[in-house]
């Protein structure tokens, strides 16, 4: 029992201080029992006359108003109240009082007062202590101690009285004093169990809270950590600080996954993560926010620290990771965005940094990008051709151009690839790079793209048997429900056989959904259906993709052949490719073919097929139309010009 007594000793600081606030939860019962107190004490003052017990009474009077009006101001407000030094007097009150209590009942025995007031001086004793020992069981010693206090006088009276009924008296009190103890401490024992369970629950709460905030694969804060945390760093902003918000997404991490397996990604993660870790100043908000997302929040000085800490971060960032002895390229976009300086609170702020990734995976791998204003009108720019393109679509103001793509074994033409032109009635001519990200990000894209298809098969219908179709289709386009049946019933009604269709796709199409894309690409190619791989050069230049998917033509980006960056790379990257194009029986399309040089290096390079604006750009059917007739007649009158410029 004493084990357990001292034990209060070794409870959690906080236990300990709800225990102690066990003693003051209600101010009114003590009050009663006081004001009882009070009563007794001057009746017996008044029945005995004596000087003695009239001080007694004085000083229980004095102690019980003391104490419940300690009490009573404590329990106003336990919290802030929680450390006042009246908690550590409030006990030596209480024993005061109990120890009056106990001399005022021995004084009775030991005058011989009448019985009434013994009676009552007793009583109210013992009803003290039963009542305290119940009362003040959150405190074992001081309930234990009062007890003490005020049954010790009233036995050491019966012992000197040494009457029968006084001996009773004096054996029956340690025997009520043992049943009040055990009845105090098996409340107490009650109270502590409760308190630390409740504790227990408390923390495994807290821990789950914890794991629910958390990343098991990096262990940094999940998203929902992310909010609960970042919004206490912007609110405790100092006076004249930044906060800098940097958003991370990891260049290539899709295909990495993709091509090396989820445990590999995982690798990959826990090292950015750490990395991170490693250059976050102290202090800082880390977290992954998503797949391959990470958010750094931090205060700074300035803008130029921001930008010292970004390139920090991109550095540690960009360095290869090792992967069981292999080596991995990593690397990430990176938006940043500052509070208060580009948004005025949390939720623009992410708004704000996101919007510069944006701008960042824009400009390409590993690029940084801090927020400027001009991206907030980029954003409203968008939202205006949004609504206008859904008119146009009604207004009929879109058309199909058609580039033919050549042969470059005979300068024939061999396919026309359909491309969408939008006549403004106010901008002019709108080319598809300006609208078309608009489209895909709106949806708007499917609408659009079954009118493509519609309209490109309409025109290819009428075209020589041999002639095809090359319409680009976007990643959204393929992921709507029913598109490969949009698709086929386009054919049908245009009455053009599905093996004279070749889909354009690029690679992002097979970043994210590989069931919908593969069941997509089979149901069309059991029709008849071709697909070219698109831009080949500019993505990831998977060749995992290329074994993976039923493609027969591979499109090298005019990025290789007219862009600033040609040069014998390129030219080795080209033959490369065609290459590979000759063994796996493929077309190699040369795309940007602007001059007769490029036309004669890709040739030589073993390109098949070329488009580009050195044979012709893209133009309206009917003049689509008269440049095959024009190719008739040319081959009619056997006046074969391989690789000349087509002109109507
Ligand atoms: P793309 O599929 O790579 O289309 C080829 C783009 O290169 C076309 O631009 C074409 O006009 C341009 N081009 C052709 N030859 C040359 C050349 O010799 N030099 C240069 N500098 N450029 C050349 P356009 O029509 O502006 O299309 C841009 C992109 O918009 C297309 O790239 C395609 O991704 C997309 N797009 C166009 N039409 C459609 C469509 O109907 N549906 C979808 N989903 N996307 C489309
Ligand atoms: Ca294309
Ligand atoms: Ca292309």
């Amino acid at each position: 029992m004493v084990g357990r007594i001292a034990s209060v000793e070794t409870l959690a600081e906080d236990v300990r201080q709800r225990l102690s606030g066990t003693l003051h939860v209600q101010p009114i019962s003590l009050a009663i029992g006081c004001a009882c107190g009070i009563l007794t004490a001057w009746a017996c003052a008044a029945i005995t006359r004596s000087f003695v017990v009239a001080a007694v009474a004085v000083g229980i009077t004095l102690f019980a108003v003391v104490r419940v009006a300690i009490s009573a101001w404590l329990n106003r407000d336990p919290e802030g109240r929680a450390n006042s030094w009246f908690h550590e007097i409030y006990p030596l009150l209480t024993f005061f009082y109990a120890a009056l209590t106990g001399m005022l009942a021995a004084l009775m025995l030991l005058a011989d007062a009448p019985a009434g007031a013994q009676l009552i001086a007793v009583s109210y004793m013992m009803a003290y202590c039963s009542v305290t020992s119940v009362r003040t069981a959150g405190r074992p010693m001081v309930a234990l101690g009062q007890m003490a206090v005020s049954l010790l006088p009233v036995g050491v009276a019966c012992l000197i009285i040494g009457t029968l009924p006084a001996l009773v008296l004096a054996v029956t009190l340690p025997c009520y004093a043992v049943g009040m103890t055990t009845m105090s401490l098996t409340v107490f024992r009650n109270l502590t169990h409760q308190l630390e369970a409740a504790d227990t629950r408390l923390r495994h709460a807290e821990e789950l809270r914890m794991q629910a905030r958390t990343d098991l694969v990096t262990g940094l804060i999940n998203r929902s950590g992310f909010s609960v945390a970042f919004e206490p760093l912007a609110a405790a902003l100092p006076e004249g600080r930044k906060l800098a918000l940097l958003w991370l997404d990891l260049h290539r991490f899709k295909v990495l996954n993709d091509t090396m397996g989820h445990t590999a990604g995982d690798k990959v993660l826990a090292e950015v993560a750490k990395r991170l870790d490693e250059v976050a100043p102290t202090g800082s908000v880390l977290s992954r926010f998503a797949g391959d997302e990470f958010l750094l929040a931090t205060t700074v000085a300035s803008r130029a620290e921001a930008e010292e800490l970004t390139h920090a971060v991109s550095a540690t960032v960009g360095r290869p990771v090792r992967l069981n002895g292999e080596r991995v390229e990593s690397g990430a976009y990176i938006g940043v965005a500052l509070l208060p300086d580009d948004a005025p609170n949390t939720e623009k702020l992410m708004q704000a940094a996101d919007l510069a990734l944006f701008h960042a995976k824009v400009l390409g791998p590993h690029k940084v990008c801090f927020f400027d204003n001009s991206m907030t009108h980029e954003l409203a720019r968008k939202k205006e051709i949004e609504d206008e393109l859904r008119a146009a679509i009604q207004k009929d103001e879109l058309a199909i151009f058609f580039q033919p793509i050549i042969d470059l074994e005979n300068g024939r033409i061999r396919s026309f690839e359909a491309l969408v032109r939008w006549y403004h009635p106010e901008k002019g001519e709108l080319f598809p790079d300006e609208f078309i990200p608009v489209a895909e990000d709106t949806g708007l894209i499917i609408t659009l793209g079954n009118w493509i298809t519609a309209q490109a098969a309409r025109a290819a219908s009428t075209w020589p048997e041999d002639v095809t179709l090359a319409v680009n289709l976007s990643p959204v386009q393929i992921k709507a429900p029913g598109a490969a049946l949009g698709i086929l019933a386009a054919l049908k009604e245009a009455r053009l056989d599905p093996s004279r269709l070749e889909l354009e796709v690029t690679e992002s199409l097979f970043v994210e959904d590989d069931e919908n894309t593969t069941e997509f690409m089979s149901q069309l190619a059991r029709e008849g259906v071709r697909f070219a791989l698109d831009d080949f050069g500019t993505g990831y230049s998977s060749l995992h993709y290329i074994n993976r998917y039923p493609f027969r033509t591979i499109k090298v980006d005019r990025s290789f052949i007219s862009g600033p960056q040609t040069g014998k790379r390129s030219d080795a990257i080209i033959r490369a490719v065609a290459e590979m194009g000759t063994t796996l029986d493929m077309e190699i399309v040369a795309e940007g073919l602007e001059t007769i040089e490029q036309v004669q290096a890709v040739r030589t390079a073993g390109c098949s097929l070329g488009q580009g604006y050195y044979f012709s750009r893209a133009v309206p059917d009917y003049l689509a139309a008269l440049l095959l007739t024009q190719e008739a007649q040319r081959m009619a009158e056997q006046d074969n010009q391989p690789l000349s410029r087509l002109a109507v």
